[in-house]
């Protein structure tokens, strides 16, 4: 078959975990993750700040993220910083406030917090964000008191708020309600797994379909397909949280039925597979390739106030379909949730700004530069 082929503004992602530095961590780094995220179509993504026993809540943690990009980093990427009032990091917020692209505030238990907050836990530092820059965007999960999140972030204290991989259609219209009542807009994303995978495969997968937020049952997984299509939800962000095949496998062995207080392993590869699931949804008309291209890229950037020029594109060989398998995974946890999926897309080209990252399909050059809000990339 020949090429058919498309031209692809670039992926921007605003949600990964490269897990480094760190001694605990063999599932991934920034040079396989964003080696994973350049074959992935990705020109840009962004580091969360709950690096396993090395959170990036001062401003030298974050200058020390830079560093690994510089060094290591395949395509641009910008870090997103943490505030968590167990960090007791207020002094630093003004500190990091011009270095990150975003900030994170984890309410609910994610790895390596166990604890359960509140908006009022978060009110002094986001009023020194908020002071320091008006402009700069937090990022929350959507959890239990999304009223309260909005309340505080958004109408309080007037800052940019972005939602985090929404699993339900249901969380969907209260940030909406929220939205039509204070004449607000706050932005939505969701994963590629709440998207292409449901409740229903932690029954034959056990720990391997296991991630937080959990997966959600296929009618809602459906239903938050739709409302990406129709602009309801604003874009897809992987949430590549890779974690090693033995991991998984030894949480599977210990804790198979998921004991709250067992040991856990959340976290999941995707960010080679995101675009090329969604270039199939497209082939069957399920999505315009216009709609694709905001979710992944325009909408993204202009999230985060980053700017796309004509310099960087990604080719892609749409003829190219096959099954995904753990072969094809870049990522250095070596194994993907979304083994036999039908995937559509190679990348064969890849500009980014003077660099070609990826010439006839296979890496050729690396553009390791920061990206800070404002970034024309
Ligand atoms: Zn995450």
């Amino acid at each position: 078959m020949s090429e058919t082929l498309f031209r692809h503004p670039g992926a921007v992602d605003l949600h990964d975990h490269f897990r480094a530095p760190s001694e605990h961590n063999n599932a991934e780094d920034f040079q396989s993750g964003t080696q994973a995220a350049a074959i992935g179509g990705y020109v840009i993504a962004n580091d969360m700040p709950n690096t396993p026993k090395h959170e990036t809540w001062t401003a030298e943690r974050v200058e020390e993220k830079y560093e690994i990009i510089e060094r290591d980093s395949y395509i641009p990427t910008g870090v997103i910083g943490g505030m968590q009032p167990e960090a007791d990091n207020l002094t630093e917020i003004p500190k990091m406030v011009p270095l990150v692209t975003a900030f994170k505030q984890y309410y609910t238990k994610t790895q390596d917090n166990d604890i359960e907050l509140g908006p009022e836990d978060f009110r002094e530092g986001t009023e020194q964000i908020h002071v320091t820059d008006p402009t700069k965007l937090v990022m929350a999960h959507a959890g239990e008191d999304i009223e309260g999140i909005i309340g505080m972030v958004a109408v309080d204290t007037k800052q940019p708020l972005h939602f985090c991989h929404v699993n339900s259609p249901e969380t969907v219209r209260r940030i909406q309600s929220m939205e039509r009542q204070y004449g607000l807009t706050v932005t939505k994303g969701v994963t590629p797994h709440h998207l292409f995978k449901s409740s229903f495969d932690t029954r034959t997968e056990g720990w391997f379909a296991r991630m937080q937020p959990p997966l959600t049952e296929q009618g809602d997984a459906e239903e938050l397909f739709d409302m990406l299509v129709n602009g309801d939800i604003d874009i897809v962000e992987t949430d590549h949280a890779p974690h090693s095949l033995n991991a998984k496998q030894k949480v599977e062995s210990e804790n198979p039925t998921c004991e709250e207080d067992g040991a856990s392993c959340f976290g999941v590869t995707n960010i080679e597979f995101a675009l090329p699931m969604l270039f199939y949804q497209a082939k069957l008309g399920r999505i315009s390739m216009e709609r694709l291209v905001e979710v992944t890229s325009t909408a993204p950037a202009r999230i985060i106030g980053v700017n796309l020029s004509d310099r960087t594109s990604v080719d892609w060989d749409l003829s190219h379909e096959y099954r995904i398998g753990d072969e094809g995974v870049v990522s250095g946890s070596r194994w993907t949730p979304f083994q036999g999926k039908l995937a559509v897309g190679k990348v064969i080209g890849m500009k980014v700004g003077e660099k070609t990252v990826i010439n006839q399909g296979l890496l050729a050059d690396r553009n390791s530069s920061v990206v800070r809000n404002g970034s024309i990339i």
